[in-house]
């Protein structure tokens, strides 16, 4: 059951570049797919089109069988985990991810208890009265990764999370990802360039040059075609 249908989008910038190209793909509900390709192939652009940072030029968006193309981004009901992560220093960790549901005007009760499983799922627990600017990267990662899913999207886009990180914790990571994404029950969408980590998260991959797309399909079978 397709979550994310995207039909022959393109996408040309006010400059003339042709970003994104005809660009058609398929995700499925509870997949953990990695759109992955060298610089400039057009993944940001492809990401910031389905979360609606921008009108797209051609093509369509649907979520969940709804026809997001011109939906404004706050009716979206995706979520965006960024590569600097973008915690507000000024709020505790537990007020950085009660922000969206206090946005929403969630009762205080029922928002205080979502904001403690989260806690809880990402072993936050002990941090939650803590600045942001006293985490470390992975803790960080977590925090903005539980202000996304508290608000249960449908589908969450990581955009490089992982990036700026050793490979040590890399490694670590990538871990917490993957069993974040087994208990969540989630849809993700992680863009890299970096083709090991693709292969280490993905289970269906959506592989980008120059615009287009080349392959895409389940992780083992993009890996083995000629
Ligand atoms: P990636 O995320 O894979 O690095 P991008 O989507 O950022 O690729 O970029 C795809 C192409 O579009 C590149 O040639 C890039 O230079 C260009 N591009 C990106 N943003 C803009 C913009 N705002 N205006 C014009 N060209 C852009
Ligand atoms: P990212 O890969 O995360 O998009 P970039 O450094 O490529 O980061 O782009 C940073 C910003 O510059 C983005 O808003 C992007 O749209 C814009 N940008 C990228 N390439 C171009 C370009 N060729 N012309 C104009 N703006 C661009």
């Amino acid at each position: 059951e397709s979550i994310l249908e995207i039909t022959d989008l393109t996408k040309v910038y006010p400059d003339g570049t042709v970003a994104v190209e005809e660009v058609s793909f398929d995700i499925k509900r509870g997949d953990f797919c990695v759109l992955i390709g060298p610089s400039g192939c057009g993944k940001s652009t492809t990401l910031h089109s389905i979360v609606g940072r921008f009108p797209i030029t051609e093509g369509s968006i649907h979520l969940d069988g709804v026809d997001i193309t011109d939906a404004p981004t706050y009716e979206r009901d995706i979520g965006l985990v960024f590569q600097d992560f973008q915690l507000f220093p000024h709020l505790s960790v537990r007020e950085n991810i009660a922000y969206g549901l206090d946005r929403l005007d969630t009762p205080a009760a029922e928002r205080d208890e979502r904001v403690s499983e989260m806690l809880d799922i990402m072993r936050l627990a002990d941090l939650g009265d803590r600045s942001p600017e006293e985490l470390s990267a992975g803790q960080k990662q977590r925090v903005a990764l539980a202000r996304s899913l508290v608000l249960e999207p449908k589908l969450l886009l990581l955009d490089e999370p992982l990036g700026d990180m050793d490979y040590k914790l890399q490694k670590r990571m990538e871990r917490e990802l993957l069993r974040i994404h087994r208990d969540i029950d989630t849809t993700f969408v992680y863009v890299t360039h970096d083709q090991t980590q693709a292969m280490r998260l993905g289970d269906q991959l959506i592989v980008m040059n120059d615009g287009k797309i080349e392959h895409s399909g389940p992780t083992e079978e993009v890996y083995n075609e000629p």
